[in-house]
């Protein structure tokens, strides 16, 4: 499959930014910009907090909301987890998963990653599931080593006729908030390692339609250059998509 076919997301994760009224004034001034057809699919993460109010003001517009994690029970005795039919229920439509903030500060595992992501698909939501390896692990040369081992792990309860639903963000954690952006060319190689692996792990027509985002850094003045390699297929975006007009621009990326 040509990469080009497979539908660009962009998608701005908010961390632990922006109360419910700020996502929602925000999240209805991006949908009066972008109008009914952005050119790509567009998604923002806010807290568990601002989920309701951000869904709301997405109503009806081209704007989607997505959850920054889940559990993977459907309900029980888990203090402060919320379940995928929870999300659901509110109109989220897909949540990231594991992403390095979450392995760093949270302990999140591969192994939770994949129960994470097997629950999503199994409530209706599409995963968004982050891979990437640390700064000494790439002066170590373990990058390779590191995506070998999260991509398969994460994908070890995935069907490979539930590929379309799934994306996955490359994400190098030294480029995540640092202002350090990894090269097109970079990014380029290392997503088509995931590639690879991902036809591996799941055959090689599933891969060509799962997305491989890139995140680390993007802002309106790298994300053509990003966004013109072949394997990528949109960006998760971190700080920048905390600001209307920077986000916008991310959105509006212009492909050569
Ligand atoms: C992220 O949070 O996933 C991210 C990529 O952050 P930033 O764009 O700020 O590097």
């Amino acid at each position: 499959m040509n990469g080009k076919l497979r539908r660009p997301l962009i998608a701005g994760n908010w961390k632990m930014y922006k109360t419910g009224a700020e996502g929602a004034d925000f999240v209805a001034a991006l949908a009066a910009q972008l109008g009914s057809n952005p050119g790509c699919q567009v998604v923002v993460a806010p807290t568990f907090a601002g989920l309701y109010q951000a869904v709301a003001a997405a109503a009806g517009s081209a704007v989607e909301v997505a959850a920054q994690d889940v559990f993977w029970e459907r309900e029980g005795a888990y203090t402060g987890e919320v379940s995928p039919g929870m999300l659901t229920s509110l109109g989220v439509t897909s949540v990231v998963i594991g992403h390095s903030e979450r392995r760093q500060y949270f302990g999140e595992t591969d192994e939770n990653v994949a129960k994470k992501v097997r629950a999503a698909l199994d409530a209706g939501l599409a995963p968004i599931m982050c891979v990437g390896e640390t700064e000494y692990q790439r002066d170590e040369g373990q990058t390779e080593h590191v995506l070998s081992t999260q991509v398969p792990s994460g994908l070890s309860l995935v069907d490979p006729s539930e590929a379309a639903r799934l994306a996955i963000a490359y994400e190098p954690v030294w480029a995540i908030g640092t202002g350090k952006t990894a090269t097109p060319a970079m990014a380029q190689q290392a997503i088509s390692f995931c590639r690879r692996e991902l036809a591996a792990t799941l055959g090689g027509a599933a891969a060509d339609r799962v997305r491989i985002l890139y995140g680390g850094s993007v802002k309106p003045d790298n994300v053509d250059e990003i966004m013109a390699q072949a394997d990528i297929d949109g960006a998760l975006v971190g700080g920048a998509s905390l600001d209307l007009a920077s986000f916008v621009r991310i959105v509006k990326f212009e492909r050569s």
